[in-house]
């Protein structure tokens, strides 16, 4: 496992070396499109530019309606040049809809709305997109080494072999230093650490964020929840939508989740240009496309990171060969869901011959797809082949996703997981999976250590969807941090058919760092006693530690000169 792991960082070394400096421009400002040609726009109302000639022209944008129409081509993205049934590219539309070109008139309500909101003002959509600022800016430069120095607690960083009790000092939201005996004066805020885990923060592979457009019964819609009030409070800093948004909306996920997010919110486009919308969009061959997937990818590197297919239900292999197709093209894994178990699409021979290695399964312990053996109880063949030919296997557990009769046999006869992940959503956020943090303390109790959870939520997930920039204390990588306490006693962790397993240990999220500022601290470890005379850190430096905001000083507070 280690030599495979070692083997792909340094295959994808160049990849990975590029898309570390797009992951860092993304924090900053969303990346440009690439210069399309301009295309003939005649038919209207399909690109985003031509939704606002359509809202220009009146009509059809005066009346509200559903955010989608109930057709699996009614989003308003634009597609590459020479796809077929695909519309014209971006700057083609959005040039139509400010030259009031297009005279169709749109094709609904919805399209010309979406239109509006990314193309009517006139202006690109990266220049849209201002920086994001976590918490007040600082006005005073820090002329010590650190803003905050974690101190003294066991730190697991599995990319640099870190297993130990030591310090880190965070500088201007990267990591300055990993080592003992930092000294508390060389940092504004200096927090003693001992007997908690500090890890870097967590990686979640698989959720479904795509909440906003308001479609009952979609994951392109209300079956999503909201990232940032579940990723925090669970240590998670990055999560990975896998598939809620196929290229067809992409752009308006984008511009609604990953653009206002605090979390980092990266995507899996579906391979279903229509996204996670139900069993007659995703079962839909005909808006399988590879090229416009792949295209899209093309046009967010470092954004969107994979390909997904899910919940296929029909015989046939082009799901997944049309996903790898757009897999290749933007040189990202494929994460799959493989739906109905079909025998006449083995999943032996869509790990072992369809996937390449570095691709990804998940939902690997749901025993739902012939992942186990039924008589030994151990990983089938398919499986076992699966690993071997170099493809990770995701936990994924969700709402139906994990059983413990699948996952216990397994992990104990060594199929333990690549990467924990939750797959979270509305049914799952409140059943079994709970969130990440459960997940990881569930895989505790069936077999793995603290070491390896912790693996499994931050470096192997970074490198499986070759974001290696992430998921590690690196000098210099992003200061994304988790905090945790380890609690024992007796805890219940619950699978999908509603059983349980004991565990003697629930970790516990007490605060968490992303880009080098505290956002979420259960216990107020951050923070002063209330009635402390003097503050730890000079509250005017505070900004450059803690996102939270200094408030108003009551009167009695005030400094007579301040007065
Ligand atoms: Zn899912």
């Amino acid at each position: 496992m280690k030599l495979k792991y070692s083997l792909i960082c340094q295959s994808v070394l160049g990849a990975v070396i590029f898309a570390a400096g797009v992951a860092q421009a993304q924090d900053q400002a969303a990346p440009s499109a690439p210069a399309a040609p301009a295309q003939g726009q005649g038919g209207g109302g399909r690109g985003q530019g031509a939704g606002a000639a359509a809202a220009a022209g009146g009509g059809a944008a005066a009346r509200p309606a559903a955010p989608y129409q109930e057709s699996p081509t009614a989003y308003p993205n634009v597609g590459p040049n020479g796809c077929v049934g695909c519309p014209a590219t971006a700057a083609a539309a959005r040039g139509a809809g400010a030259a009031g070109g297009g005279g169709g008139g749109g094709r609904g309500a919805a399209a010309a709305a979406a239109g509006a909101v990314q193309g009517a003002a006139g202006a690109p959509v990266a220049a849209q997109a201002a920086p994001r600022v976590v918490g007040p800016q600082g006005n005073n430069q820090n002329p010590l080494p650190y803003d905050l120095l974690l101190q003294g607690a066991h730190v697991i960083d599995a990319r640099n072999n870190v297993d130990k009790v030591t310090d880190v000092g965070i500088k201007d939201g990267k990591i300055a230093a990993v080592g003992d005996n930092l000294n508390a004066k060389d940092a504004i805020k200096a927090m003693d650490l001992k007997g908690y885990v500090v890890t870097p923060g967590f990686i979640d592979l698989h959720m479904h964020v795509y909440a906003s457009p308001g479609e009952r019964g979609s994951y392109a819609g209300d079956d999503s929840i909201w990232p940032d009030g579940f990723t925090f409070r669970a240590g998670v800093t990055t999560i990975v939508d896998a598939g809620s948004s196929g290229w067809r909306n992409f752009e308006d996920f984008k511009e609604h989740i990953i653009d206002r997010s605090q979390t980092r919110v990266l995507a899996m486009l579906n391979i279903v240009g229509a996204g996670m919308r139900g069993g007659r969009y995703e079962d839909n061959l005909a808006d399988m496309n590879g090229e416009a997937t792949g295209w899209m990818a093309q046009r967010y590197p470092g954004v969107i990171v994979g390909v997904k297919s899910a919940h296929f239900t029909g015989p046939e292999w082009q799901p997944y060969i049309e996903a790898v197709k757009a897999g290749n093209m933007a040189n990202i894994p494929v994460m799959i869901d493989y739906g109905s178990n079909r025998i006449e699409r083995p999943m032996a021979e869509l790990v072992s011959k369809y996937l390449r290695p570095g691709d990804i399964y998940t939902h690997t312990y749901s025993g739902l797809r012939q992942e186990q053996d039924t008589q030994t109880l151990k990983a089938s063949a398919g499986l076992l082949g699966g690993r071997a030919h170099g493809v990770y296997f995701d936990a994924g557990t969700g709402g139906g996703s994990f059983r413990f009769r699948v996952a216990v046999p397994l992990i104990k006869n060594g199929f333990k997981p690549d990467s924990l992940s939750t797959d979270l959503h509305i049914t799952s956020m409140n059943s079994s999976t709970k969130d990440m943090l459960n997940v990881m303390s569930k895989f505790m109790a069936a077999g793995l250590t603290l070491q390896e959870v912790v693996a499994d939520a931050t470096w192997h997930p970074a490198q499986e969807i070759k974001q290696t920039q992430l998921g590690n204390f690196s000098v210099g990588s992003v200061a994304d941090v988790a905090v945790l306490s380890e609690h024992k006693g007796k805890f219940g962790y619950e699978d999908m058919d509603n059983m349980k397993m004991m565990g003697d240990t629930r970790l516990v999220c007490e605060l968490t760092i992303r880009n080098g500022r505290v956002i979420w601290d259960l216990n107020g470890i951050s923070m002063d006693p209330w009635n402390q005379l003097q503050p730890s850190s000079p509250p005017n430096m505070a900004s450059h530690w803690t996102a939270y905001r200094p408030r108003t000083p009551l009167p009695e507070q005030l400094t007579p000169t301040q007065k």
